[in-house]
């Protein structure tokens, strides 16, 4: 198979307890791999591909259910043992999470291994996963034309070294306005964004949930907002969705140019406003092309002002 514009998506696959206020959920299966592959499924057919690890008490069914979907799990190793677990509770206003546990299980010995013809991927996500692995796929790897990689507070606070060395080889980084503020130590967004920038990736994106997206690069800041919903049930997986379907609409594209940057912004909060929308990936699972042809004419209305904006005489 060639690899024309496909994408490959390094990270965890899990098993998720979520204490949401409408109720607790356990053993439900996510992880940050799972979420963006789904994501990107739905823009990017037969050309996703997903490398992780899961244990022998994963289920094959949800494996099969990715394949369903086009997406190759060819590279998800299944290791004896069981698979990474987290737990998570969300307040009231479902505005911030705490951690109540993590278990690496199999992922604790993951090393990351690229089936040899996913070595020529030109579109790669890396989700959060140590920045040594990060950096040790990307030296498996030929040179992506898109290396995009997310992050989290953990690795900011104790791998910084590792951290500072991978923003040196990506291209775009996707984290959210905490963990911008700490990697920076800059509590001005714009310039937390500026020095970032200096440090590596061409283009960064921090994502600040309910309230957007902002995307900083050469031509200058731009912001999505997040899609207005009645209902928003369970953001777990939501950040990991909008790179997936970031990545999705620009490798179907086959364009990293700011243009293709700016639209694929609206593709990625339409898939983050799905995944909030269910308990899980269910609501990514159902989701199909035509839904998000509608969710991105509704966000077309959502930012059409019908005016030039010019200032009146
Ligand atoms: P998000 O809500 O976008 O931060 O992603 C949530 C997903 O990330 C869940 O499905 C978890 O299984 C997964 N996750 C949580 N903690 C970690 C971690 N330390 N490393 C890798 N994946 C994690």
């Amino acid at each position: 198979m060639t690899s024309s514009n496909h994408l490959l998506i390094v990270g965890s696959i899990a098993f998720d307890d979520l204490d949401l206020p409408s109720g607790n959920h356990r053993d439900v299966a996510g992880g940050a791999a799972t979420y963006s592959a789904l994501a990107a499924s739905l823009l990017l057919r037969d050309r996703v591909r997903i490398v992780g690890v899961v244990g022998d008490d994963f289920p094959q069914p949800v494996l099969d259910e990715l394949r369903a979907r086009g997406i190759d799990s060819s590279g998800v190793e299944r290791a004896s043992g069981r698979t990474f677990r987290w737990h998570g509770r969300y307040s009231t206003d479902l505005a911030s999470r705490a951690t109540l546990d993590t278990q690496l299980n199999v992922f604790a010995d993951f090393r990351p291994k690229i089936p040899a013809e996913q070595c020529t991927s030109p579109f790669v996500l890396l989700g959060n996963i140590h920045p040594a692995l990060q950096l040790d796929v990307l030296g498996q790897l030929q040179r992506p034309r898109l290396a995009a990689a997310d992050t989290m507070n953990f690795w900011i606070e104790r791998e910084p070294k590792a951290l500072e060395e991978l923003l040196r080889r990506i291209d775009l980084l996707v984290i959210n306005d905490e963990e911008a503020r700490q990697l920076s130590g800059i509590h001005n967004l714009v310039r937390a964004a500026a020095d970032i920038r200096k440090r590596g990736p061409r283009m960064l994106i921090v994502k600040r949930g309910e309230f957007g997206a902002l995307l900083f690069d050469e031509a200058g800041p731009f912001f999505v907002p997040a899609y207005p919903l009645e209902e928003v049930l369970d953001p777990t997986g939501a950040g990991d969705s909008f790179a997936g379907g970031l990545m999705g609409y620009l490798a179907a594209r086959g364009d990293v140019s700011p243009a293709a940057m700016r639209a694929a912004m609206f593709f990625a909060s339409a898939l983050g406003s799905f995944c909030v929308e269910a308990v899980g990936p269910a609501r990514l699972l159902a989701a199909n092309r035509s839904h998000l042809a509608a969710r991105i004419a509704s966000f077309a209305r959502l930012v059409e002002h019908g005016s030039d904006l010019a200032l009146p005489l």
